[in-house]
C-alpha cells in the first residue's frame, strides 16, 4: 500500500471540531501520510495554521469568492507565514453561489491571488464553480504556473488542454457518484491527477461527512477508469503531490 496525499481539505471545519486529532489519525491508519487543509477566510486562515503540525498537516490559506469581505488581510497573512505554507488558496471564482459578490470582483480578487502566488513562488489551490473556463482563461493570461484545479467542474476538454499545459487536477471522492468527474479523470493523464478528499464536503455517496481518510476511494475510481493498477495510481498521484507541493514524507 503506497502513501497517499490529500492535497485538499478543511479540518477546521465544525463538522471536525475537537476531533482533528482523531480524523488525521484515522487517515494516517488509511495510509494517508500528508494533509493539507485550506483556511478561508482570516480567521479560518489562523485555525487552520494553528492546527498543523508541519508534518502531517500543512497549511494553504484562501478565500471563498463568495465572502470575500477583509481579503487583503489574508493576503498579508499568506506574506507573514510564507515559510510555513505550502500553498496559497483556495482562491478563484464561483459563479454558482456569487453570494454578494460580483463576478468583476471575483475575478480582481482571484487576480491579486495569482499574483501574491508567484511572486512568493507557492502553487495555487484553485475553486471554480460553474466558473471552470473563465478561471483558466484567468489563469493562462497570468501565466500561473504552479496550479492546481480542485474539484473541477466544468468541461474535461478545457481541463485536457491545461493538462497540457502542466495544470494539476485533483480528484475527490464524490467521483463515485459523479459523472462529470469520471470523465474528466478519462480526459486526463495520470501526470496531472492529485486527490483531494475537500472534507468534509464532496464524501462519496451524499448527506455524509466526508473524511481525508477517503482519497483512497478517488484512487480506486481513477485505477477502475484509466486501467491501472491502484499501486500506479497512488505512487504516481503520491509523487506528482510531493513534487508539486515540494514536500517530503
Ligand atoms: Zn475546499
Amino acid at each position: 500500500m503506497a502513501l497517499l496525499v490529500d492535497v485538499h481539505c478543511h479540518l477546521t471545519a465544525r463538522e471536525f471540531e475537537g476531533r482533528v486529532l482523531q480524523v488525521v489519525e484515522e487517515a494516517v491508519e488509511a495510509g494517508v501520510m500528508l494533509i493539507i487543509t485550506s483556511g478561508l477566510g482570516y480567521r479560518d486562515a489562523l485555525k487552520a495554521l494553528e492546527i498543523s503540525d508541519g508534518a502531517r498537516v500543512h497549511p494553504s490559506i484562501g478565500v471563498a469568492p463568495y465572502d470575500l469581505e477583509g481579503y487583503e488581510d489574508v493576503l498579508g497573512l499568506i506574506e507573514r507565514e510564507r515559510s510555513r505554507i505550502v500553498a496559497v488558496g483556495e482562491v478563484g471564482l464561483d459563479y454558482w453561489r456569487g453570494g454578494r459578490e460580483s463576478r468583476a470582483l471575483q475575478q480582481m480578487v482571484f487576480e491579486e491571488f495569482i499574483d501574491l502566488a508567484k511572486a512568493l513562488d507557492l502553487p495555487i489551490i484553485v475553486h471554480s464553480r460553474s466558473a471552470g473556463k473563465y478561471a483558466l482563461e484567468i489563469l493562462s493570461r497570468k501565466r500561473a504556473e504552479r496550479v492546481i484545479m480542485h474539484a473541477f467542474d466544468g468541461n474535461a476538454s478545457h481541463a485536457a488542454r491545461a493538462a497540457h499545459r502542466g495544470y494539476m487536477f485533483s480528484i475527490p471522492p464524490s467521483i463515485a457518484r459523479s459523472r462529470q468527474k469520471q470523465k474528466l479523470v478519462e480526459k486526463l493523464p495520470l501526470e496531472n491527477i492529485l486527490l483531494e478528499s475537500d472534507a468534509p464536503v464532496l464524501a462519496p455517496s451524499r448527506d455524509e461527512v466526508n473524511r481525508p481518510k477517503n482519497v483512497r476511494i478517488s484512487a480506486e475510481w481513477i485505477s477502475r477508469i484509466k486501467g491501472v493498477s491502484l499501486d500506479k495510481v497512488e505512487e504516481k498521484t503520491t509523487q506528482n503531490a510531493l513534487e508539486l507541493f515540494g514536500l517530503r514524507v
